[in-house]
């Protein structure tokens, strides 16, 4: 249960960000780290004979710190590359960002897998924008730099195949809540 809780992550409860690591027990409060989480990233535009864990190195580590390439899909008929990429939690999310591909520069777009409630105005987790002290209301909301566009659909994984993302979450806080009592 933990390995599939941890390897579906990040979750999210109320539309917070839920940051879970997984623990032996051993470790000190103090060394207990909740500064970053990492996320499924769908990034589009890359051609299909260019697409390799290569660069889905790089353009990983442009976005933030790269952890893992999806290679499922062998004969890159998706639309996009999945990379799993670490973010600090108190930065902007990433939009996107610029690769140089076959000798030409273009923009890479992406969308974010479970991402949880952000702010519109500054892109951060944490807060969402009618709680965000820096959004002035003059500007409408189509006109802020991020938005729900930024959110991708999750992949249905093996597990819980077609059931509905709520049924999950609510088993994972069920269980969450019987093994702390
Ligand atoms: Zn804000």
């Amino acid at each position: 249960m933990t390995a599939r809780v941890i390897e579906q992550s990040p979750w999210s409860f109320d539309n917070y960000l839920l940051l879970l690591r997984e623990l032996s027990g051993l470790e000190q409060p103090r060394d207990l780290c909740f500064a970053s989480v990492d996320f499924w990233i769908k990034i589009y535009n890359i051609p299909f004979v260019k697409r390799s864990r290569a660069l889905a190195n790089i353009v990983g580590n442009k976005l933030g710190q790269f952890l893992d390439y999806d290679q499922s899909d062998v004969c890159g008929w998706t639309k996009y590359m999945r990379v799993r990429v670490l973010f600090k939690v108190d930065k902007p999310l990433p939009r996107g960002t610029v690769m140089k591909i076959g000798g030409e520069r273009i923009w890479v777009d992406i969308k974010i897998e479970r991402l949880p409630g952000f702010c519109y105005a500054i892109g951060c987790l944490g807060h969402v924008l009618r709680e965000c002290s820096a959004y002035d209301e003059e500007v409408p909301e189509s006109e802020l730099p991020y938005g729900t566009w930024l959110r991708a659909s999750p992949m249905k994984t093996r597990n819980g195949g077609g059931k509905p993302e709520k049924d999950i979450e609510n088993k994972l806080f069920h269980d969450l809540r019987e093994g702390g009592a």
